[in-house]
C-alpha cells in the first residue's frame, strides 16, 4: 500500500486532497466586512482542501463595489479575470483589467474597486494567516 507521505503524486491512484471543479460551484459568500460595498468571494482553495500555505479566492465586485481601504502583514497576488478594477496601493491609483495581475506586498494599505459597468472578477492568492 501506498503511504500517504509519499513525495510524488501520481493523483489518479493518490487522490487525498486532489480537487478538480469548477468555480462556478464552490458557494459564492457575501463579504460584510465594515468599509466593503457590494463584494463577494468564493474561497476556491483553502486549508480544508488540503492546502499547507495558500488560499485562492475568487472575489466578484458589483459595478461601484469596493473592498475595504485596508492593511495587513501578509501580500495579496491578485489576477484580473473580467470587468475593470482601480486598484490603490500606498496612495497610488492604477486602472487594471483582464489579464493584469497585481501584487500588493506585506503592510501596503490597499483597496480594490470596481471602476466598470459590469461586475469585477479577479483571483485574489493569500497566504493562510494565523
Ligand atoms: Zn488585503
Amino acid at each position: 500500500m501506498q503511504s500517504f507521505l509519499t513525495p510524488t503524486c501520481n493523483c489518479e491512484e493518490f487522490n487525498l486532497g486532489f480537487k478538480c471543479v469548477p468555480a462556478s460551484g464552490v458557494k459564492l459568500e457575501k463579504m460584510d466586512e465594515k468599509g466593503a460595498e457590494g463584494i463577494q468571494v468564493r474561497w476556491l482553495i483553502t486549508e480544508k482542501d488540503g492546502a499547507p500555505n495558500f488560499a485562492m479566492r475568487l472575489f466578484e465586485l458589483k459595478p461601484k463595489g469596493y473592498s475595504p481601504l485596508h492593511r495587513h502583514n501578509w501580500e495579496h497576488e491578485v489576477y484580473i479575470l473580467e470587468g475593470e478594477c482601480r486598484v490603490t496601493c500606498e496612495r497610488q491609483t492604477k486602472k487594471a483589467t483582464a489579464g493584469y495581475v497585481v501584487f500588493i506586498p506585506p503592510n501596503a494599505e490597499h483597496q480594490f474597486a470596481n471602476a466598470g459597468k459590469t461586475t469585477l472578477k479577479f483571483i485574489c492568492l493569500v497566504p493562510h494567516h494565523k
